[in-house]
């Protein structure tokens, strides 16, 4: 649970989609907001915390605060169908190192509607790499 997560607005869960092979399981909850949070198991309570809504509020602030014409960013179907395949690379690249998808900084860039990854960058702990280096 980071600050963020303490501060997000609660969403109900709508469907949870399981990624990642055993032992590196990462879950997928789609919330009723449309947005994706993943966790490393089954959220126990209907409504979990999303980042993404605080997120999209800040940002539409930002936008605000910057005089632009207002667009609301996660209007439409296609974003948050975007930002779903987003997190389920997020996630998949987390369960293949083995690492919190906290430590997946993925950096997306918005191509006429469609995400497109432009890189990323995995934060390994020294335990990761300790052990993403130590032979099998
Ligand atoms: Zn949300």
């Amino acid at each position: 649970m980071t600050t963020e997560h303490r501060r997000a607005p609660r969403r109900k869960v709508v469907s949870v989609d399981k990624v990642g092979k055993w032992g590196q399981v990462q879950y997928l909850h789609v919330l009723e907001c449309g947005h994706t949070e993943s966790r490393k198991r089954v959220a126990r309570t209907d409504e979990i915390a999303c980042a993404w809504c605080l997120r999209t509020d800040s940002r539409n602030d930002d936008i605000r605060s910057l005089g632009t014409p207002l667009t609301a960013y996660d209007d439409g179907p296609s974003l948050v169908d975007e930002e779903i395949k987003i997190e389920k690379i997020r996630a998949t690249l987390a369960a293949r190192f083995g690492v919190p998808t906290d430590a997946v900084g993925l950096s997306v860039e918005d191509a006429a509607g469609s995400l497109v990854v432009k890189n990323c960058v995995i934060y390994l702990s020294s335990s990761d790499v300790t052990r993403l280096t130590s032979p099998r």
